[in-house]
């Protein structure tokens, strides 16, 4: 029996995760990672920490799975849009690693949008003018990082996936076709970097990682690092990978990952999709030079909104209480909670917008409150699946996972407000699961994404149960208290 071995680089850390061909999860093992906030709105990561912590957690399921040997290949998956700068000779980062939270670029990117150059990035990217996306942060690198911009020749630039690579094989430079489509350097309908964006951004080619596959045997580890030499064989972005791991492989396939915040993919084809509300066309994979592609919407605050009501307004002793009270009284009591506590995202994207809770009265207890926290995400949910639906991407079946859908009471809430029947996979970790269902792909164990979903096991289904006029009733007090909210931002 062999093995794949999935790295799997997120935002407060990374580990590395051992599966059988059948999907069966062996072990895992996972290191949290630094958070450095230099000022207000900076985030960065050391890009050596995350090399190191990465390694680690590979050896230890190496280890596990018995040795390199009984590994037939590794698969890379990582949190999107974070940039790194190494030298070429040495190998060594030049600089901290910009995190996609960072927002020191957003004037930059506000000056671009004033000078009208929006319109010309959606059409190549089918991203938005954001500090989100890589592109601003190189720039902001290159302009303010002496070591950066003196390293000429010798700078090297990528994504987390490219990073690891390099370093794992001790020189490679590629990046898969879904990391490099949140760059906003390539043109996703060519899949190549752009001139025109590379100029825009004033980002060298030399530095640039060479765009592969998200399957296919891209090279071997350096023999030094695991006692014998293993192939690289699959890499995808972390939330394509946990598309892929969801098994949405035909158009129209949705998943939504309710975690710190949530993201929405649905799979739109071969045929580049451009969105014409304010969602995201992004690249689902790329196999034999072909792309896939998906449009995309996030909601910047969903986790994180339980998080805070537990640590902050001290409403809940653990984020799973937040079930037991929802389910404790009959109806949110006219309470409702629009959660924008760092803006609004998609399909407002409104980045001034303060969260509100609204409808309180004497016979609102704690447990409307909360209830109406939880009732946000579908009312967000819902919002999203109008902005698809407008695009032309509707769904079917809703695949959920991520911390939040643990509870049955959100899975359902879910159901009964899109009025769509909601999946829950039995193994929730479905980026890992994508991961290796790449490499094993790439590495010939599986003849093609369809014959790898094998891996996936069994899921929870949540029907639909709600009457229509339940239904429009929560929607119409959610519209109010979205519009009270955007009238408020408009003024202030
Ligand atoms: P991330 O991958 O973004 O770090 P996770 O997918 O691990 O996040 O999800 C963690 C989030 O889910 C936390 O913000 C936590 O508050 C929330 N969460 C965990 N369990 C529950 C629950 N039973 N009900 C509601 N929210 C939950």
């Amino acid at each position: 029996m062999t093995y794949l071995l999935v790295i799997d680089e997120g935002t407060t850390s990374t580990r590395a995760m051992l599966f059988a061909p059948d999907g069966r999860c062996l072990g895992s093992e996972q290191r949290d990672l630094e958070q450095h906030y230099p000022g207000p709105g900076l985030v960065e990561h050391d890009a050596e920490e995350i090399w190191e912590k990465s390694l680690e957690c590979a050896r230890a399921m190496v280890a596990k799975a018995g040795g390199a040997g009984l590994v037939a290949a590794i698969g890379i998956t990582n949190q999107r849009e974070t940039v790194l700068f190494w030298s070429r000779r040495t190998g060594k980062a030049l600089a901290p690693a910009i995190v996609w939270q960072d927002r020191r670029t957003a004037d930059l990117c506000a000056g671009l949008k004033e000078a009208g150059q929006e319109e010309m990035v959606q059409a190549k990217t089918g991203l938005l003018l954001d500090p989100y996306f890589s592109a601003s942060k190189i720039a902001w690198a290159l302009e303010n990082w002496p070591q950066v911009s003196a390293a000429g020749a010798d700078l090297m630039v990528g994504t987390v996936e490219s990073w690891l690579v390099y370093r794992l094989t001790g020189g490679l430079h590629v990046t898969d076709a879904t990391n490099a489509s949140r760059t906003a350097l390539m043109d996703i309908s060519t899949g190549g970097w752009d001139q025109e964006l590379l100029d825009l951004w004033g980002v060298p080619a030399s530095a640039l990682p060479e765009i592969v596959d998200c399957a296919g045997i891209y090279g071997s580890t350096d023999p030094e690092l695991f006692g014998r030499s293993m192939p690289i064989a699959g890499m995808a972005g972390d939330q394509q990978a946990a598309s892929i791991g969801q098994a949405c492989l035909a158009a129209g396939d949705t998943k939504a990952t309710y975690g710190t915040g949530a993201f929405v993919l649905t799979h739109t084809g071969e045929t580049l999709q451009q969105s014409r509300h304010r969602l995201l066309a992004t690249v689902a994979w790329q196999l034999g030079g072909k792309r896939i592609y998906a449009l995309e919407g996030s909601m910047f605050v969903a986790g994180s909104l339980i998080q805070w009501l537990r640590d902050e307004l001290g409403l809940l002793e653990s984020s799973a209480e937040s079930e037991e009270l929802a389910r404790s009284v009959a109806d949110n009591g006219g309470v409702y909670l629009v959660p924008a506590l760092s803006g609004l995202g998609a399909p407002h994207w409104q980045p001034s917008a303060r969260a509100a809770i609204s409808g309180l009265s004497f016979s609102c207890g704690k447990s409307h409150v909360v209830r109406a926290a939880l009732e946000a995400m579908a009312h967000q949910t819902h919002d999203l699946m109008r902005a698809f639906a407008s695009d032309g991407a509707r769904w079917g079946v809703l695949k959920v996972d991520g911390g939040m859908v643990a509870n049955d009471w959100l899975a359902q809430d879910l159901a009964d407000m899109l009025d769509l029947k909601v999946e829950r996979p039995e193994f929730i970790e479905t980026t890992a699961l994508g991961a290796a269902m790449l490499a094993g792909v790439g590495c010939g164990l599986f003849e093609s994404l369809e014959e790898a979903e094998a891996m996936r096991g069994k899921a929870v289904l949540f029907q639909p149960d709600m009457e229509d006029k339940h239904r429009d009733h929560r929607l119409a007090g959610w519209r109010q208290a979205v519009e009270a909210v955007l009238l408020q931002t408009t003024r202030s």
